[in-house]
């Protein structure tokens, strides 16, 4: 079994405890490495190398930040299947969803290397007796915490703008996935980046997360995860007014009406329920099916689904691995369970795969409920498993209050013919996304971010950029005569 190291300073060291803490595959259960408990020292050694590394890599020019970003980029590429590999031992991802799920790095960093170049302060004319400017800033050191169903994604997106903006950061992966990111500090070392720029700490949210949030010399934290944890980390970072960004949970509405493409949104949709395992956070947290394309949409979904392969995540046919611990299966098992108790139908899954190769791991089979209303538990709650929820509406019924009826708001999708009407939802609908007729997570030019409690502040494209600047406004008098 291998040992792993954290990175601190351009170092790969041992907790300053030397105590460790499993990291398991989730298809098997089995231990596969010993991963580094950091504790309030080791973090305050991160810190230090951070804030040492911001002196010079904040004074680097844009250009030569730049150069570095496309040496991530290719450096990301090249080790793309070992990424993979690690993914499919420590996450249980399907080797197929593996690597497709990381061939969008590198244009997160190129994307990031390009636009930095051309984001400029600004010149204010507004007084012929002063000049005045505004002029970007990075923060300084940024923690970066992130959630385990997509780690590699999510570390990308916010390392890509964290460092193209000037700042040096601390990256907690999830406890229960850290291997892939602690690979991506060793591909990442040979890019040229000062010892510093980039650490990574592992261990449990509530003690090194919450440590870090709450850092004095920590200038922002960037966080994805749960709403529950969110809210904990601005608490905890309130205590020194550091900058905070979240990416928090989703209960996505996806509305269908009756004149939309029934094909398209079945196989569109049954992707975006059942791809991760139903472990992302844009996942489709509850239908709205229109009453009078209900059964038929119903029926086309119910063939697709009984067809997806449950299984061995190295098997390339393999579309759903198994939940990424036994913690997790136990909530989303927990909510199956609500679901039946509340009356919904369960017309499919419901239950762990029968097949004794999948035994030990964390597998739960495709499930179904139909005949759910708007105050059952799993209409409401994030389940973050593979489960399907479809609500019937009427023509009477206000589809769009419907959907709003949440604390979360981070997608949404509309699927119809009749555009103006779907833009119209658009703009009633309280989400950081709306889709129509598709499901684009985007390029890296398109900002990804929630309302309500699926937080606050974008990723990816020049908003994601600004999440990581200040900005100070610099005046001077022109006239001479001071
Ligand atoms: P989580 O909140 O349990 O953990 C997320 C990260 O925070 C982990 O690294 C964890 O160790 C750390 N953490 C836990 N408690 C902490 C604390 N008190 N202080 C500081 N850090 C702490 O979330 P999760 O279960 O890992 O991830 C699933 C959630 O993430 C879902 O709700 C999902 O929707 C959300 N998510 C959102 C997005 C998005 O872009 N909006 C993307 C992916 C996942």
């Amino acid at each position: 079994m291998q040992s792993y190291k954290m990175w601190i300073g351009g170092k790969w060291v041992d907790a300053s405890s030397g105590k460790t803490f499993g990291a398991f595959n989730p298809a098997t259960g089995e231990e596969i490495g010993r991963v580094p408990l950091a504790d309030k020292t080791d973090i305050d050694k991160a810190v230090e190398a951070a804030r040492s590394a911001s002196a010079i890599w904040s004074q680097k020019t844009p250009a030569e930040r730049s150069d570095i970003l496309y040496k991530i980029a290719d450096a990301i590429a090249a080790g793309s299947n070992e990424l993979a590999e690690l993914d499919l031992i420590s996450h249980g991802a399907p080797i197929k969803m593996a690597k497709g799920g990381l061939m969008g790095l590198p244009g997160m960093f190129k994307y990031a290397a390009q636009a930095s170049r051309s984001f400029m302060g600004q010149v204010i004319p507004a007084r012929p007796d002063k000049f005045f400017y505004l002029q970007h800033e990075p923060r300084g050191v940024c923690a970066l915490i992130v959630a385990w169903n997509a780690p590699l994604v999510s570390t990308s997106k916010k390392l890509s703008a964290c460092l193209a903006t000037g700042n040096t950061c601390i990256i907690k992966p999830p406890s229960v996935c850290s291997l892939t990111v602690l690979k991506l500090g060793e591909i990442l070392e040979k890019v040229g980046l000062p010892p510093g720029t980039i650490n990574i700490v592992t261990g449990p949210g509530g003690s090194v997360g919450e440590v870090l949030a709450a850092h004095s010399g920590i200038n922002m934290v960037s966080f994805t995860g749960s709403a529950e944890t969110g809210k904990r980390i601005l608490a905890v970072a309130s205590s020194s007014v550091k900058k905070v960004a979240l990416e928090l949970g989703g209960k996505n509405p996806w509305i269908v009406m009756e004149d939309a493409d029934i094909d398209a949104a079945v196989a569109n949709s049954m992707f975006q329920c059942f791809a991760n395992t139903g472990m992302t956070c844009a996942s489709t947290g509850r239908y709205y099916l229109h009453e009078n394309i209900h059964e038929q949409f119903i029926e086309k979904f119910l063939v697709m689904a009984k067809k997806l392969v449950v299984g061995d995540p190295n098997d390339e046919n393999t579309f759903m691995g198994p939940l990424v611990s036994a913690e997790h299966r136990d909530k989303v098992e927990g909510l199956i369970k609500s679901g039946v108790e509340d009356g919904a139908k369960l017309i499919l899954g419901g239950k762990r795969p029968i097949n004794p190769l999948l035994e030990k791991g964390y597998y739960v089979s495709p499930t179904i409920f139909t005949g759910v209303t708007q105050n059952m538990r799993i209409a409401r709650e994030e389940i973050f498993g593979p489960v399907a929820v479809f609500i019937k509406v009427t023509s009477q019924d206000n589809v769009v209050a419907m959907a709003n009826d949440t604390n979360y708001g981070l997608a949404a999708s509309i699927w119809t013919k009749d555009i103006p009407k779907a833009l119209r939802m658009a703009n009633e609908l309280q989400t950081g996304t709306v889709w129509i007729n598709g499901d684009v997570i985007g390029p890296p030019e398109y900002p990804w971010g929630g309302y309500k409690e699926s937080g606050f502040g974008k990723e990816l494209s020049i908003l994601g950029l600004e999440e990581y600047i200040q900005t100070k406004a610099i005046c001077f008098d022109i006239t001479g005569s001071k």
